[in-house]
């Protein structure tokens, strides 16, 4: 653990207090990463992407680890036995303000255990944030987790402060989450709060006020018995009638003591495959009737799922990449928006012959190239070539 000029008493709740904040998903992994094995970054400050690129370091961390419900896949679930410890929100300001002017930490994520109910909880919370705001003038990211079942003045205070608020749906229906997390409910404490925030984001944005600018959710993937298919069609519902800006999907791992700890850990493949399938439906025009499900309702494993997407339509390929419009070119396997647009760009003044050139637009051309024409020609490549790209909302995929 990082040292830091800080209290002592005050390390200690940094260390249990950010510790446990780490099934938060702030970023998505890599395929690279996945298939290495690499596990999320430890410590407390993570690596978070921008939404306009680039990188911004997380103070990730709870209010409190102390929680009335025994959510079955969480470590600060009541069910355990562990050592519980709450920052005020002065402490829990200052601390931040520590690492903001140390140049450690960038922006703050900060979620909470639920003690003793949703309203104190986010009351906290929230005065964290506006000493943070008012007193401590910082103008910086905040990440603001909204408790399921708050009242709606609470929500709206969190808008008004936060850039990004969320609320974890965890599971795709109430179903699901009754096997999750036992107390909680599905529709009006989770999804209502949710639709709210997005209708007062939606307000704030008309009249050009300051506040949050986007909504998310998170899932954790394969302790339910959900398949992909209910999922995606949850984040597309979420899409649709919450203006979603993206869903996270945490791959179950169990916790010891927990009534799930001897279920097996879920295959970090999985949720990325998922990431890939909510990256579709948000910026390639892809719609949750054109998933190419396997017979229990899960997407392909060994292929991304715009890939299986084109190998299940053959008549829409090979496309002439030279004359092809964005919405063709977004249907392409390893082009992504920001590559589509490289390549309308160049499209009327450039003729395109040879995998390099598309190669230097961002293009991960062993994947298009099964896929494509080049000036009425199609260019094999060698396979088992994997040239690796990092997922992250904006690259091919
Ligand atoms: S309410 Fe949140 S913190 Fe509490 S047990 Fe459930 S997931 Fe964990």
């Amino acid at each position: 653990m990082t040292t830091i000029n800080i209290e002592p008493d005050m390390q200690q709740k940094l260390a249990l207090l950010s510790d446990e904040a780490t099934d938060e998903v702030t970023d998505t992994p890599s395929e690279q990463s996945i298939r290495a094995g690499i596990q999320h970054d430890t410590g407390f400050i993570y690596n978070a992407s921008r939404e306009r690129g680039g990188k911004v370091k997380l103070f990730k961390v709870l209010q409190t680890n102390a929680c009335r419900y025994a959510c079955k896949y969480c470590f600060t679930s009541c069910a355990i036995r562990r050592k519980r410890t709450t920052f005020k929100p002065d402490e829990l300001a200052t601390t931040f303000v520590s690492l903001n002017r140390a140049k450690r930490a960038e922006g703050l994520f900060l979620s909470s255990g639920i003690v003793p109910d949703a309203n104190t909880t986010m009351e906290k919370m929230l005065a964290t944030v506006e000493q943070l705001r008012v007193r401590e003038k910082y103008r910086g990211y905040i990440h603001i987790k909204l408790i399921p079942g708050a009242d709606q003045e609470y929500i709206e205070r969190a808008v008004q402060l936060a850039d990004r608020v969320s609320l974890n749906l965890e599971a795709p229906n109430a179903e699901r989450l009754a096997i999750l997390a036992p107390g909680k409910e599905f529709a009006e404490s989770m999804w209502q709060r949710m639709v709210w925030a997005a209708n007062l984001i939606e307000q704030s944005r008309r009249e050009g006020r300051q506040g949050a600018r986007s909504l998310t959710t998170q899932f954790v993937v394969g302790a339910a018995g959900e398949s992909d298919r209910e999922l995606l069609m949850t984040v597309e519902r979420a899409h649709h009638e919450l203006s979603l800006k993206r869903a996270y999907f945490s791959a179950f791992h169990p916790i010891e003591q927990s009534p799930f700890n001897e279920m097996p850990a879920e295959d970090p493949m999985r949720a990325f495959r998922l990431y890939q399938a909510d990256f579709m439906l948000r910026d390639y025009g892809f719609t949750f009737d054109e998933f190419a499900f396997g017979a229990e309702g899960f997407l392909l494993r060994d292929r991304t799922p715009k890939q299986a997407w084109a190998d299940a339509h053959p008549e829409y390929f090979p496309v002439e990449i030279n004359q092809a419009p964005r919405h063709m070119l977004l249907r392409i396997p390893g082009i992504g928006p920001q590559s589509a647009e490289r390549i309308r760009a160049v499209q009327g003044t450039t003729k395109m012959r040879d995998l390099g050139q598309l190669k230097k637009l961002g293009v991960v051309t062993n994947w298009a190239a099964p896929y494509i024409l080049l000036d009425g020609r199609q260019i094999l490549v060698q396979s088992g070539l994997w040239e690796g790209l990092a997922l992250d909302g904006r690259g091919s995929q």
